[in-house]
């Protein structure tokens, strides 16, 4: 995963899989060269201003190092393979096409912060990128590789490749740790944060797959390099996984910042074949909306927060003219719904009660107090939910009804 030259994951050839010729196109240098000096990562992480390309955009190196500082010889790393939005699929391409080097990144991570177990964390809907780990850890394993990143560590590192229990909320922190022990993914309070008590008590540290898998290169090509990558503010590069109402669907690897604009019609051949563009849901659905007015904004986490939206996991969702967005959003909350733990009585009743009254006025049968109840919710819900799963499913319906209200005033009025 370069981003170089504009590299069309979807195309790749399948080099990144092959442990010999991996290790021939320049894998496991930056390992080697990480064992030299392994104080200079976290710095060199900070520099580079690598964030977390889960869809959090927090800081890596903070994270990092607050896992680093914590006492104790046991501590976890959490490679977030969990991915199951709509519309997200970067995840499941960087397993299968590079894993050594997402093996890699991991391994450097636990050499900066002294972490000794690492956990690939992998939706067990995505049987491919399972099955390639299994494989690619066996192989990695028994290479000289491996050996000299556990003598760098003085203990032996241990990997586990698990299958998460295949639910959304699986993939926050806290759920990913419960599923980590062997229990139902629910969502812990906080704190403690993981960093402090996360898998069996130990410090634990989860980092998405992206994520890891630019560390490498950073090591390798340095910090400024990494920086200017992006466009603008914006450090590095991002997996924009396009989908909808485009000639070209797919994963694309690009400058962070790149704007939607370039995305959609350079990269994803544009509109289909007489469509037009009505919005894009950012991040998945459990983001906000951005329209035709926002084509030129920059695809990077600063840039599309200052639109009322959030760039998220990079999934952009495009939808044309003639697409019903109260039909949309209804489906999107379904999810949600369908998605709760149950354990928040403000997420468990607020999303289906969403879901029910946005199904009704998608039907026909919706009344004007349908609407202001959900306007109303949308004012009383976020924040009341352990996770951003609640906050995700108001998100999408409140950022719909500011750009689209007169669809739903329409549809209530039958
Ligand atoms: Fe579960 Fe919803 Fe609470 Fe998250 S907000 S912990 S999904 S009930």
């Amino acid at each position: 995963m370069t981003i170089l030259n504009q590299v069309l994951l979807h195309q790749s050839n399948r080099v990144g899989a092959d442990f010999q010729a991996w290790l021939g196109n320049h894998g496991g240098e930056a390992l080697q060269m990480a064992l030299q000096e392994p104080a200079a990562l976290i710095p060199l992480i900070r520099d580079a201003g690598l964030r977390g390309l889960g869809g959090s955009g927090y800081p890596t190196w903070r994270k990092w190092e607050f896992v680093a500082t914590r006492p104790g010889t046991t501590k976890y790393l959490i490679c977030n393979g969990n991915e199951d939005e709509p519309g997200t699929f970067k995840d499941r391409i960087l397993l299968e096409e590079t894993p050594y080097q997402v093996i890699e990144g991991a391994t450097i991570t636990a050499l900066a912060t002294g972490i000794d177990h690492i956990v690939f964390y992998i939706n067990p809907d995505q049987k491919g990128s399972l099955e390639t780990m299994l494989n690619a850890v066996e192989e990695w394993e028994r290479s000289d590789l491996y050996y000299a990143a556990c003598k760098a560590l003085n203990q032996p590192l241990e990997y586990w490749v698990m299958a998460s229990s295949g639910h959304y909320i699986g993939g926050e922190e806290t759920a990913a740790i419960e599923s980590v022990e062997g229990r139902f993914p629910f969502p812990r309070g906080k704190p403690p944060y993981p960093a402090e008590s996360g898998v069996h008590g130990h410090p634990t540290l989860i980092n998405n797959i992206e994520t890891l898998a630019n560390v490498p290169n950073i090591v390798r090509n340095g910090a400024d390099w990494y920086r200017r990558l992006g466009r603008g503010d914006a450090c590095g590069t991002k997996i924009y996984c396009l989908s909808g109402d485009v000639l070209h669907p797919g994963a694309y690897e690009l400058p962070m910042g790149t704007p939607l604009r370039e995305l959609i019609d350079t990269y994803g051949g544009g509109m289909l074949l007489g469509k037009e563009l009505k919005a894009v849901f950012t991040g998945g659905p459990s983001n906000t909306i951005l329209t035709p007015q926002d084509l030129d904004v920059p695809l990077d986490f600063d840039s599309v927060q200052q639109r009322r939206s959030s760039l998220g996991t990079g999934a952009m969702i495009v939808v044309s003219e003639g697409t019903g967005i109260v039909k949309r959003v209804t489906e999107y909350v379904d999810f949600f719904a369908a998605s709760s733990c149950g354990q928040c009585p403000p997420c468990k009743t607020g999303t289906y009660y969403i879901s029910l009254l946005l199904g009704k006025i998608d039907t026909g049968q919706g009344s004007r107090a349908d609407l202001d109840s959900l306007i109303n919710l949308c004012r009383i819900l976020p924040g009341t939910g352990r996770c951003h799963l609640l906050d995700g499913a108001v998100k999408v319906l409140e950022s719909s009804l500011y750009h689209f209200m007169d669809e739903y005033e329409e549809a209530i009025k039958g």
